[in-house]
C-alpha cells in the first residue's frame, strides 16, 4: 500500500499546522509565532513554538520538531502512513492508494519503524488473543505481570515454526530484505528464511520518543538450546549502547524526582513500574555505555544503581559507578538482599518495603569499602593498601576537585589514614587519567562524542548557542532568502570558508539547491527544509530558522516603511561584508605574527605585501557590497 507523494503534498499543504496542533496543545500567539507547553517533555514555561508560516513545530527544550506528520507521529504514536490517512480524513481529502509494494518514496528510517510497529502489534496480537500464546502468558502470570501492564510495554509472543511472521509480513506486503535487516527473519546457510525469534517471548525496545526500534526475545522452553535473550543487531534506527530500556515511559518521572533507579533486566523495570516506581531504566544486554549515560543526562544527574546481588552484578555496578562519576553524576547503590533481584524483591515485599531500601542507598565509597571487607581486604596489610587504592581510583575520575578532597578526607578519616599520603594516591591517579585522556584515545573519544552528540540532538543546541556566529546567521539567510540575496552570498562565500562541519554541509546542499535551474523566485524557506533528509541537519536548521535570535524582526521594526526584500538584502550585505571581514582579520593576525617572528627581513616584508593586499581586498569588498547605502531612496 502506497500513498502517491503528490497527494501526500497535498495533504500537507491543505493542512494548517497551528489548527492541527491546537487541537492537542494549547497555543499562544506570540509575535510570528505560537508557542504553548511542550506535549513531549514536562515544562512550566512554554518552549514549544509552531510557526504557520513555515508550517512546523519546534521545541527549544528537547528539540522535538518537523512537519505536521511528524506531529502526530510522535504526540499519537502512529506510524508515517497513519498520520498521512488520519489527516486526509480530518480534511475531507480522498487518498487513491498505489497498488505497488510498501512505500518506496518514504525515508528509509520511517520504513523500519512501520515494520517494527506492524511487528509489534502482530505479536503483542499472539500473546494475547492466539491459543498458542498461552505459554507465553502463563510465563508472564507466573511472574506477576498483569494485562494491562503486557499491553502499556507492547510485551508480545512469536509463534513456534519457521514461517508464521514471514506469512504475516508477505500478507501485509512489508519488504522481506528490510525484515531480515532489522533481524525479524533470518537466513540460513543455504539461504532458507526463517522467523527469527520464533518461540520466544517478546520485548519491544523503544527509542526515547516511544517508537519501537528494536525487540528482544527471551526463550520460554527450557529445553531450546538458544540463546536465553536474542537481541535486534544494529540498524539504521537501533544502535545498542545508545538506548536506556524503558526510557520513553520513565522520562518525566526522572525528570520530577530528578533521579534515575537503573537495573540490569526488561522484567526488572516491567515490575517495578508495575509497583509504581516509575522513574527506572535497564541497561539491557550491554554494559552501561559512555552514550546511554550521555542520553540520560538530559533528565538527570542522579543515579541510584539497582543490580543483582551476585559477583557479575557487583562487577557492573563498579564498571558503572567509573562511567557515571566521569560525567559528574551522583551516584547511589542500593545492596539487594542475597538471591533477591529487583523483580523478585518488589514482588514480595511491595513498594514501601522498596522505597524504604533506595532511601539506605550508599554512596559508592560505602559501597566498595564494605565490599573489599566482606572480601576481608582489610585484614592483611598489604592487601588493605591495594584496596584503599582502588578505592582513590574512582575519586580521581571526578572532576569537581571539592568533592574529590571530602572524600579524600572521608576516607583518611574512615581507615585512620594520613590524608597526605591518600592526596599524593590521589594524584598520581589523575597525573593517569590525563596522560591517557591526552593520547589517541581522547581524540578517539572526542570524534566519537561528537559523532554521539549529531545523533542526540541535545548537541544541536550547543552548537548553537556556543557557536552561535556569523555562519549560522549567513545560513538563516539562505533559508529566508530570494534569489538576488542567494546569488550576492554564493558569489562570495564558498563551503571552505565555514568552519563548522555542520554549517559547510548545509551552505553546500543550499549551494547545489539553489544552483537547481529550477528554483523560482517564490522559493519558500519550507521548501527548503523539506529537501534535508538528515535528522540531525534538520533539526539544527529548525532551531536556527526559529527566530530564536530575532534579527529579522529587529530590522523590520527599526525601519518599517522599506519592503522586507529590501532589508533582507541590505542584511544580507550587511553580514557578508562582517563575515569576509572577520575571515581576512584573522589572516591578517596571524601574518602579523610572523613578522613579529621572523627575524629574515625578506620574509617579513613578504609578509607585509601580504597584508597590503588583505587591506584592499577588504575595500574591494566594502565597494562592492556598498554597505553604507542607507534607505535614503
Ligand atoms: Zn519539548
Amino acid at each position: 500500500m502506497r500513498i502517491p507523494e503528490s497527494k501526500i503534498e497535498e495533504i500537507r499543504t491543505a493542512a494548517s499546522i497551528v489548527d492541527v496542533i491546537s487541537g492537542y496543545v494549547q497555543l499562544r500567539k506570540r509575535g510570528k509565532n505560537f508557542t504553548g507547553l511542550c506535549p513531549f517533555h514536562s515544562e512550566k514555561t512554554p518552549s514549544f513554538t509552531v510557526s504557520e508560516e513555515k508550517q512546523i513545530f519546534h521545541c527549544f527544550g528537547c528539540h522535538t520538531g518537523g512537519n505536521v506528520f511528524k506531529f502526530l507521529m510522535e504526540y499519537r504514536k502512529i506510524s508515517f502512513i497513519e498520520s498521512v490517512q488520519e489527516l486526509a480524513e480530518q480534511l475531507g481529502i480522498q487518498i487513491e492508494y498505489d497498488q505497488s509494494e510498501f512505500t518506496e518514496q518514504q525515508p528509509e528510517q520511517e520504513i523500519l519503524y512501520d515494520i517494527n510497529t506492524e511487528a509489534a502489534k502482530y505479536y503483542l496480537n499472539n500473546l494475547l488473543n492466539d491459543d498458542e500464546g498461552e505459554v507465553a502468558r502463563k510465563y508472564l502470570q507466573e511472574r506477576n505481570v498483569k494485562l494491562h501492564t503486557m499491553r502499556a510495554f507492547g510485551l508480545g509472543y512469536s509463534l513456534r515454526g519457521w514461517e508464521n511472521f514471514i506469512n504475516f509480513a508477505r500478507g501485509k506486503g512489508i519488504d522481506i530484505d528490510k525484515c531480515i535487516q532489522l533481524g525479524l527473519i533470518g537466513k540460513t546457510a543455504d539461504g532458507r528464511m526463517h522467523d527469527k525469534l520464533s518461540g520466544r517471548l517478546i520485548f519491544p525496545i523503544f527509542s526515547p520518543n516511544g517508537r519501537v526500534v528494536a525487540f528482544a526475545g527471551r526463550v520460554l522452553d527450557p529445553d531450546d538450546k538458544g540463546a536465553k535473550y536474542i537481541n535486534s543487531p544494529e540498524s539504521l534506527i537501533y544502535v545498542k549502547g545508545r538506548i536506556l530500556y524503558g526510557l520513553s515511559f520513565a522520562k518525566d518521572e526522572i525528570r520530577r524526582l530528578d533521579k534515575a533507579i537503573l537495573v540490569e533486566g526488561y522484567m526488572d523495570l516491567i515490575s517495578l513500574y508495575q509497583n509504581g516506581i516509575r522513574n527506572v531504566v535497564a541497561v539491557s544486554g550491554t554494559a552501561l555505555t559512555d552514550e546511554q549515560v550521555q542520553l540520560l543526562s538530559r533528565y538527570t544527574k542522579n543515579v541510584v544503581l539497582l543490580f543483582d546481588a551476585d559477583t557479575a552484578g557487583i562487577k557492573a555496578s563498579m564498571r558503572s559507578i567509573e562511567i557515571l562519576l566521569r560525567k559528574d553524576f551522583e551516584v547511589k547503590i542500593v545492596s539487594l538482599p542475597q538471591g533477591e533481584d529487583p523483580d523478585s524483591f518488589v514482588n514480595k515485599f511491595g513498594k514501601d518495603d522498596f522505597e524504604e531500601l533506595v532511601k539506605k542507598a550508599e554512596n559508592f565509597l560505602e559501597y566498595e569499602t564494605r565490599y573489599y571487607e566482606s572480601q576481608g581486604k582489610f585484614n592483611d596489610p598489604s592487601e588493605a593498601a591495594q584496596a584503599i587504592r582502588e578505592l582513590v581510583k574512582p575519586v580521581a575520575l571526578m572532576n569537581d576537585e571539592l568533592k574529590r578532597n571530602l572524600l579524600i578526607k572521608d576516607i583518611s578519616k574512615k581507615f585512620n589514614l594520613r590524608e597526605k599520603l591518600l592526596e599524593s594516591e590521589l594524584d598520581k591517579h589523575i597525573k593517569q587519567f590525563k596522560k591517557f585522556e591526552s593520547t589517541e584515545s581522547r581524540q578517539l573519544q572526542k570524534r566519537k562524542s561528537e559523532e554521539t552528540a549529531a545523533i542526540i540532538p541535545n548537541a544541536v543546541s550547543v552548537a548553537s548557542s556556543a557557536f552561535y556566529s556569523l555562519e549560522q546567521e549567513i545560513l538563516k539567510i539562505l533559508f529566508e532568502a530570494d534569489k538576488p540575496s542567494a546569488d550576492l552570498i554564493f558569489s562570495h562565500l564558498h563551503p571552505e570558508d565555514f568552519t563548522v562541519g555542520l554549517n559547510r554541509e548545509l551552505f553546500e546542499i543550499l549551494k547545489e539547491e539553489f544552483g537547481n535551474e529550477s528554483i523560482k523566485d517564490e522559493f519558500k524557506s519550507r521548501d527548503l527544509i523539506s529537501i534535508l533528509k538528515d535528522e540531525i541537519q534538520e533539526a539544527y536548521v529548525r532551531e536556527l530558522t526559529f527566530d530564536k535570535y530575532s534579527v529579522s524582526s529587529s530590522w523590520e521594526e527599526r525601519f518599517p516603511s522599506i519592503t522586507s526584500e529590501k532589508i533582507l538584502l541590505k542584511r544580507t550585505k550587511d553580514t557578508l561584508q562582517k563575515f569576509i571581514f572577520e575571515t581576512i582579520d584573522k589572516e591578517i593576525q596571524s601574518n602579523s605574527r610572523e613578522i613579529e617572528l621572523t627575524e629574515d627581513e625578506s620574509n617579513q616584508l613578504k609578509f607585509m605585501k601580504a597584508n597590503n593586499e588583505l587591506e584592499r581586498e577588504k575595500k574591494r569588498v566594502r565597494e562592492e557590497l556598498n554597505v553604507k547605502d542607507n534607505y535614503s531612496e
